[in-house]
């Protein structure tokens, strides 16, 4: 394909935002390139096929089903999806037995509970931590804090922004894609003028044109999108000439990338465990939660996840630390037979050390919820736009809040093209 050499929008980044915004200028009849660093589009969503069955790295669920750009998409390309919430199906341990069903029950109460609290403090005045607004000393409350902030938010409970927190719309439906959420967005990248292995490493933005600078030589445009996760933006892996302003900086910084760690293992089977299940342990205040799903669509998949900063500090150690968490856990619940029948070469993802990510998604720091507006507003009448997850207010951190995001930039660019 002959890539515009002069396009009418730059778009920085081939993930879920710059792929929406690319596919949204070409829509309105305008030129685009997307450049993107790395050698594949899709930037934190990748399937990976090396177990011999689709394995997402990054994002895997469709949230927020009922308002999901990507599920009318999916389905528009004859790609099927599952509705994961209905077919899931779930299981709680206390230490190495399930939980009776008196303690199911305690469980779910302190769901409710959890929930109610953090509704009663949110719609007090003033903004505090997720740990200061969910309840503490039940024998789940930990558990609940766990999934609330470790797993779902990335980050520990009391560095999260509870008004943040709260805007966030995750409340509806959920699917997954059989063929991965991956390759959903490769499908959806195909036919794009992306320019791959291209990191900008200069945009100068002060003139009628922008210019973009790298190891592809220069590019000017009309506008610029720019889709990098915030902790580049923090960082300046771009030199932004004028520089961007403090007060965009700072934002970048309130809204840091959390991390969390999967593992993919072959040999689920072995568990006897039906299609869709999903299965997490009682932890004790401080102890990190597994969660595990297994077997979707069927599949011999294990997929373990811990988030947070053991999740950080596991991948800092390295692939076999995660590996040996991973597998602990297991053989806990399971029994050492059931880990040793898990496969050798799991994968195991490792996005704090991506280069072009340093974590997952973007979480807001207390008292700071409202900077994920300041990022997502137009510079230069629309000729230079931020996009991406930590732009959107309702669906931050989601593959659907990013596609909106880039939506959103594109038509700014456009009204400035005039
Ligand atoms: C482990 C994990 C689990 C997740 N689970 C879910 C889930 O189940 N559901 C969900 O909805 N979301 C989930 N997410 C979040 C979701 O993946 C992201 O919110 C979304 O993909 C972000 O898209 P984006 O376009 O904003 O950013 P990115 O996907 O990060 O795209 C930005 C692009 O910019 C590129 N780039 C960076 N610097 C430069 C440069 N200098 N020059 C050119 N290109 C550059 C990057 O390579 C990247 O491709 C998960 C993420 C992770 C990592």
């Amino acid at each position: 394909m002959r890539l515009p050499s002069e396009p009418d929008v730059l778009v920085i980044g081939a993930g879920a935002a710059g792929i929406a915004a690319a596919r949204a200028v070409l829509a309105a009849g305008r030129s685009v390139l997307v450049l993107e660093a790395r050698d594949r589009p899709g930037g934190r969503v990748l399937t990976d096929h090396r177990l011999g069955l689709p394995f997402d790295h990054g994002a895997a669920w469709l949230h927020n089903a009922e308002d999901n750009p990507l599920v009318a998409l999916a389905g528009s390309l004859g790609m099927a999806l599952a509705d994961s919430d209905a077919l899931r199906r779930e299981f709680s341990f206390v230490g190495d037995r399930p939980a009776t069903p008196a303690e199911q029950a305690d469980y779910g109460e302190a769901w409710d509970r959890a929930t109610a609290a953090l509704a009663a403090r949110a719609a007090q005045p003033g903004d505090c931590s997720l740990a200061e607004a969910l309840p503490q000393g039940g024998a789940w409350d930990a558990t609940v804090s766990a999934w609330q902030a470790d797993i779902i938010s990335a980050a520990p409970p009391g560095r999260i922004s509870l008004a943040d927190f709260t805007a966030n719309a995750l409340d509806g439906g959920n699917r997954m894609v059989e063929d991965g959420l991956g390759t959903l967005l490769a499908r959806l990248a195909e036919g794009l003028p992306i320019r791959l292995s291209a990191p900008v490493t200069r945009l100068d933005w002060g003139g009628r044109q922008a210019v973009a600078e790298g190891v592809f030589g220069t590019i000017r445009a009309g506008a610029v999108i720019a889709t990098l996760p915030t902790s580049l933006i923090a960082a300046e892996t771009i030199r932004f000439d004028p520089p961007l302003p403090a007060e965009v900086l700072q934002a970048a910084a309130d809204l840091p990338l959390g991390s969390v760690a999967k593992v993919g293992f072959r040999g689920a089977t072995a568990l006897g465990l039906p299609p869709f299940s999903s299965i997490d342990r009682q932890v004790a205040p401080g102890e990190p939660l597994v969660a595990i799903s297994a077997r979707p669509f069927g599949r011999d998949l294990l997929a373990c996840h811990v988030g947070g900063d053991i999740a950080a500090a596991l991948e800092a150690e390295g692939d076999a630390a995660l590996e040996a968490f991973m597998r602990a856990e297991v053989a806990l619940r399971f029994g050492a037979r059931a880990a040793a029948a898990l496969h050798f070469d799991p994968i195991v993802t490792a996005w704090q050390r991506d280069p072009w990510a340093r974590g997952v998604y973007s979480y807001a720091r207390v008292g700071r919820a409202g900077a994920r507006q300041i990022l997502a507003a137009p510079m230069a009448g629309g000729r230079l736009c931020l996009a991406g997850e930590a732009c959107h207010t309702r669906l931050a951190g989601t593959v659907a809040g990013a596609w909106y995001a880039g939506e959103a930039a594109a038509a700014a660019a456009l009204a400035a093209l005039g």
